[in-house]
C-alpha cells in the first residue's frame, strides 16, 4: 500500500482510543469536567454498563452557547493557554481531547447553561452526525448523555467486558471521585438502580462508609501530617482489619486517583511488623504536593505520575501512616460525643 495521510474522521477515532478505552474512562473524563466546572453535585446514571447510556448531570458554571460547539472540538480547552500553564494546573483536564474523543465513538447529547444567562442550549452531535443546537431550559450547569457508545467500533466493541464488569469499572471509578472530593454529592444509578450515593458532608469518613462498609469505616484511623508543602491526610485500617489483596488501598495526589507502586509499599511499609505476609491494609490516602513536584502528563488518561523525589515522598507517607497506627484512635473526639 503506498502512504497516505488519513482522514479526519480516521484520525480522531484512532485518538479516541487512547482517551476512551472503556465506558468507565468516559465516565472519569465527565467527571473530572463536572468537577473542573465547580459542581456541588453530580448524578450519574448508566444504562448496559455504560455502552447504551451514560448521563452525568451537574450544577456546575455550564458552557456558554456559543462555546458549546468548540468544547467538542479536538485540543480546545478552558484550562491552559500554554504549555507552561502546566506546572501550575489546578484543573483535573487540560489536554481538550477528552469531549472530542467521546463524540468520535458515540452519541452525544448536551444540554448546559451559565449562571445569568436568558437560556440554556442543547447540543446533539457524534460520530457521524450533523451537529444540531437548540435553545433548552435548564439551570445552571451542564448534562451530558453519551449513547451508543463504540457502536462503529466494532474492534473496540468487542472488547468490551460483560455489562456487569464493565458497570464495575464504572462504580470503581466514581466511588475514587467521591472520595477525593467528600464535599461534593456524587448519585450513582445503575440500570434505574441507586447504588452510590455520598451526602456532601465534607467528611470522608462518610464516603468510606459508602464504599468501604460502614462497619470499616468507623474503625479506620485517621492519619495526617504537614511537611514543608506536602500534606497527606487520609485513612488507615487497624491492623486486624486487613485484606488478601491491594484492592482496599486508594491513592489521590492533588485530588487526583492515581496509581502508583511506590506509595502502596509506603503505606505497606508502615504495617510492617503489624500485618503478616499476604495481608494488605485497607487505606485511603490524599496527597496534596506543589503542582511543580509531580509529572502527570505521561499518560493520556492521567491515572499515572511521577514524582520529583520518589524517595522523600515515600518517607513522607510511610511516617504518616505508621504515626496513625502507633498513637492514632479510631474514633476522632468529636464523634465520640455523638
Ligand atoms: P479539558 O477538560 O481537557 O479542557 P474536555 O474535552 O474534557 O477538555 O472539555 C473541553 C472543554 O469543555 C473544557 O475545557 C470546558 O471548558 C468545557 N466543559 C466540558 N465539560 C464541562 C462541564 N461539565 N461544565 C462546564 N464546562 C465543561
Ligand atoms: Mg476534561
Amino acid at each position: 500500500m503506498p502512504i497516505r495521510v488519513l482522514d479526519p474522521r480516521t484520525v480522531a477515532r484512532i485518538a479516541a482510543g487512547e482517551v476512551v478505552e472503556r465506558p468507565a474512562s468516559a465516565v472519569k473524563e465527565l467527571l473530572e469536567n463536572s468537577l473542573d466546572a465547580g459542581a456541588r453535585r453530580i448524578d450519574i446514571e448508566i444504562k448496559g454498563g455504560g455502552a447504551a447510556l451514560i448521563r452525568v448531570a451537574d450544577d456546575g458554571c455550564g458552557i456558554p452557547s456559543d462555546e458549546l460547539s468548540l468544547a467538542f472540538t479536538r485540543h480546545a480547552t478552558s484550562k491552559i493557554v500554554s504549555f507552561d500553564d502546566l506546572s501550575t494546573l489546578e484543573t483535573l483536564g487540560f489536554r481538550g481531547e477528552a469531549l472530542a474523543s467521546i463524540a468520535a465513538v458515540a452519541d452525544i447529547e448536551v444540554t448546559s447553561a451559565v449562571s445569568g444567562a436568558f437560556a440554556g442550549s442543547r447540543l446533539t452531535l457524534g460520530a457521524g452526525h450533523h451537529e444540531k443546537i437548540v435553545p433548552a431550559a435548564r439551570a445552571c450547569g451542564t448534562t451530558i448523555s453519551v449513547t451508543h457508545l463504540f457502536k462503529e467500533v466494532p474492534a473496540r466493541l468487542k472488547f468490551l467486558k460483560s455489562d456487569a464488569t464493565e458497570t464495575g469499572h464504572i462504580v470503581n471509578t466514581v466511588a475514587n471521585y467521591a472520595m477525593a472530593y467528600p464535599g461534593i454529592k456524587f448519585r450513582l444509578s445503575v440500570d434505574g438502580r441507586e447504588i452510590l450515593s455520598t451526602p456532601g458532608s465534607g467528611r470522608l469518613r462518610d464516603v468510606a462508609a459508602e464504599v468501604l462498609g460502614g462497619d470499616i469505616a468507623a474503625r479506620m484511623i485517621e492519619a495526617a501530617a504537614a511537611e514543608g508543602l506536602f500534606t497527606v491526610g487520609g485513612l488507615v485500617s487497624p491492623p486486624d482489619a486487613s485484606r488478601a489483596n491491594r484492592s482496599g488501598m486508594y491513592f489521590f495526589v492533588n485530588r487526583r486517583w492515581i496509581r502508583n507502586s511506590m506509595l502502596s509499599r509506603a503505606v505497606e511499609e508502615a504495617y510492617r511488623g503489624l500485618l503478616t505476609v499476604g495481608r494488605y491494609p485497607v487505606a485511603v490516602v490524599n496527597l496534596v504536593l506543589p503542582p511543580s513536584d509531580i509529572d502527570i502528563n505521561i499518560h493520556p488518561a492521567k491515572t499515572e505520575i511521577k514524582f520529583r523525589e520518589d524517595g522523600k515522598v515515600f518517607d513522607f507517607v510511610r511516617r504518616a501512616a505508621r504515626d496513625a497506627l502507633l498513637c492514632g484512635s479510631p474514633v476522632p473526639a468529636i464523634e465520640a460525643q455523638t
